[in-house]
């Protein structure tokens, strides 16, 4: 989604000030927070602001700054924003500290973006590539995407403690992994198409680097991650698995742009069971599907179904919540609605509901 209009041969590249990521790295937060003023505003719902408030406090009030906590009700719906916003607005308030999974830093974003103060983001989940980039997501009482909103800077730091993230359920990372493995794929087809990035401009080379680099290192990572998470202890591979899923996957999808695997999630947003579960599980289906419509090899297609059964991703749509083998119409339905996706501009052909739906069955025709 474009914020602006640029020249058509504009390149643009923009990512946090500052990434920070290791066991303990709450600990940075102060010092990061003082270098913006002496109030801070922690935003986070209650499970997170139990889990990281004293940790956050400790860090920040040997820095010079208070920590104001904000509790946030669970869901980012215009009127919750509008009271977050209206309760922040009578505290001093020079940064704002976004805590928890996609929703809680969406949360801190909004209220920052209000107050038009910068963010400092704290993940307490790999689920997700939100905590790096600049936008946010509104939704409907309903749960229904209402609007993608941009801030006017990513965010000042992002800080990932991975001694956090190592005690979240594997279900979480495998959306984190999903939510990455498609990046390679949608950069390269956003890249050959000259489709415009999230800052409305061409990818860079970096882009393209950056999202090759994302791939190889899920390839490489991702089974020592799960089991490092199973040991609830950090290691090599779990840092690596958190540095794709969290600063490369954002980086990608933010300056490289996205494709048919993430238009995939506003289908399978409206079938039963699927549209519950998590982004990053949605966006591993589609991945699926778009290696499919670019008729990748059936030895790659084979290599990369069992990596997705050993680690535990989606094969089909079962898998992800349907409640019933797909029919006709659920297919269709599918195939119809990721069609009204903008990023399906972003691929190598034009695509008619016929080919999106023949793709999807033949992956679901695939013995599992
Ligand atoms: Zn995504």
């Amino acid at each position: 989604m474009p914020t602006g209009s640029h020249p058509a041969a504009r390149r643009i590249f923009g990512a946090p000030l500052r990434y920070v990521q290791g066991p303990g790295a709450l600990s940075e937060t102060g010092p990061m927070a003082a270098a913006l003023g002496p109030h801070a505003l922690l935003v986070g719902d209650a499970f997170v602001l139990d889990m990281v408030g004293p940790a956050v406090t400790g860090s920040c009030q040997p820095a010079g700054v208070q920590v104001t906590p904000l509790l946030f009700a669970g869901e980012i719906t215009p009127a919750e924003i509008e009271r977050l916003v209206a309760a922040a607005r009578v505290l001093p308030a020079d940064v704002v500290i976004a805590a928890g999974g996609g929703k809680g830093i969406d949360a801190g974003k909004a209220v920052a973006h209000h107050l038009r103060v910068p963010v400092i983001t704290l993940p307490t989940i790999a689920s997700n590539d939100a905590p790096t980039s600049k936008i946010y997501v509104v939704y409907d009482e309903q749960h229904r995407l209402l609007k993608v909103e941009h801030m006017p800077c990513n965010p000042h730091a992002v800080i990932v403690d991975t001694a956090l993230i190592a005690r979240a359920p594997r279900k979480l990372l495998l959306a984190g992994i999903g939510d990455a493995i498609s990046k390679k794929f949608e950069v390269a087809q956003c890249h050959a198409a000259q489709g415009p990035n999230i800052f409305g401009g061409l990818g860079t080379r970096a882009a393209l680097a950056l999202a090759d680099l994302c791939f190889e290192t899920l390839l490489a990572h991702a089974d020592g991650a799960v089991a490092a998470l199973e040991r609830q202890s950090p290691d090599d591979s779990l840092e690596a698995i958190v540095e794709a899923s969290v600063l490369l996957s954002g980086l990608c999808f933010e300056n490289g742009g996205l494709s048919i695997a993430h238009s995939m999630t506003r289908g399978l947003s409206a079938l039963p069971g699927t549209a519950y579960e998590l982004h990053g599980l949605q966006v591993a289906y589609g991945t699926m599907v778009q290696w499919h419509l670019e008729n990748r090899p059936p030895s790659f297609m084979a290599d990369m179904r069992a990596f997705y059964r050993r680690i535990g991703l989606p094969l089909n749509l079962q898998q992800l919540g349907l409640p019933r083998t797909p029919t006709d119409v659920d297919i269709d339905t599918l195939a119809t609605l990721t069609l009204t996706a903008p990023h399906m501009r972003n691929f190598d052909r034009v695509l008619k509901v016929q080919d999106l739906a023949q793709a999807i069955q033949a992956l679901e025709a695939v013995p599992l």
